[in-house]
């Protein structure tokens, strides 16, 4: 008899690691490894998670109808094509699980989010990394890579760690160009964040397209990432295939309140959207006057080049108090990924940068 063996792939996969930001030794360290908010969640989230400390005892409604109705709403999109998850996060697992497995592959952009190529190799199916230009995913490249073993395409637009986002024509030829059988993951967890004009989340596609998927999650402008809450939008079908594979109370009673009067918060998420706009245009500006090359950003983080120092650079930080994320799993090691602070975090940020450039 042989011990047990996981599935093949899973002992591929490095586990994630999430970014640092505890420690005991500094009072208020300034977090900014993991593109959470500075400013706190959405009062009004808060506190409708507070009211519902009473109901922990009774199971969530397993179809989070509430939540998918308020998102049907505020997004003009219909409810039933709706599928929500303990973050986003999950929802892509349960994708990748249900539509690719062994001898399969999943296509992802070279620096796109780590989960991705995790998935893969989770179901056992090989990840395929499509080259990029200039840390910008390459709707060519993409399409190069599909053969026909290729079940899925995952693209987080804007993309996660380099900033950088696809252009709704882009993603619209790169749909038409897509043979059929591949569906198209479309991860906009930083849609909200993006006021470009020819941006678009993906919804177009999804009501346009049998085969196309828009993920959105309320870990990041509405700043829940506590909570795990995402969801998604389907064509029927595949949110059909999703719901028989979900667990049946996926989405947790607090997480579902809250996400409902997140969604209504919209001051709060005005203020959050103007507080990464102005601070990434601090950033940049700041950093590029210390001859730093920083890559243009949509999202509420900037990813900024060190070279051969990086690491370095990131443990300097780290002395003062100030977390910032290290690019190496994203095949980055010369690249150090700053989220959008408070005006004040941001501050402090650039005066350490100024005291290590002079050095
Ligand atoms: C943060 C993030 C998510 C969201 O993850 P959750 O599981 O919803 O917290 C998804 N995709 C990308 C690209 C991200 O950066």
């Amino acid at each position: 008899m042989s011990l047990p063996l996981p599935k093949p792939g899973i002992l591929e996969i490095k586990p994630y690691i999430g970014g640092e930001g505890r420690t005991e030794s500094i009072k208020r360290p300034v977090r900014l490894a993991s593109n959470e908010n500075p400013l706190g969640c959405s009062p009004k989230a808060r506190d409708a998670y507070l009211k519902v400390a009473s109901e922990l005892h009774r199971y969530p409604d397993g179809a989070a109808a509430d939540l998918r109705a308020a998102l049907a709403c505020e997004y003009d999109m219909d409810a039933n094509r709706i599928v929500c998850g303990s973050g986003s996060d999950e929802l892509i697992t349960l994708i990748v699980r249900s539509y690719a497995g062994a001898g399969d592959e999943v296509i992802y952009s070279e620096h796109g989010f780590l989960m991705y190529p995790i998935n893969a190799k989770a179901v056992g199916a090989m990840p395929v990394a499509a080259p990029e230009i200039n840390l910008r995913s390459d709707i060519n490249a993409l399409l190069r890579a599909v053969t026909p073993k290729t079940k899925i395409m995952l693209l987080a637009n804007p993309n996660n760690p380099t900033g950088s986002y696809l252009t709704k024509t882009e993603l619209r030829v790169l749909r038409e160009k897509l043979p059929e059988h591949v569906i198209l993951v479309i991860d906009s967890a930083y849609a909200e964040f993006v006021e470009e004009k020819d941006y678009e989340d993906g919804r177009a596609l999804v009501n346009a397209y049998p085969n196309v998927i828009m993920l959105r999650t309320f870990s990041k402008i509405h700043w829940l990432a506590g909570l795990r809450l995402g969801w998604g939008y389907f064509p029927s079908d595949i949110a059909d295939v999703i719901n028989r594979i979900r667990t049946a109370f996926n989405v947790s009673v607090p997480a579902q309140a809250a996400g409902i009067a997140a969604l209504a918060d919209k001051e709060f998420i005005q203020k959050s959207r103007v507080l990464a706009r102005d601070g990434r245009a601090f950033l940049r500006e700041k950093l590029q006057g210390l001859g730093l090359n920083v890559y243009p950003s949509v999202g509420n983080f900037i990813l900024v080049e060190f070279g051969p120092k990086a690491e370095d650079i990131r443990l300097a930080l780290k002395d003062k108090g100030i977390y910032v994320r290290q690019m190496g799993a994203y095949n980055l090691p010369h690249c150090l990924r700053i989220t959008v602070g408070t005006a004040e975090d941001n501050e402090k940020v650039v005066n350490e940068f100024k005291n290590i450039v002079k050095k």
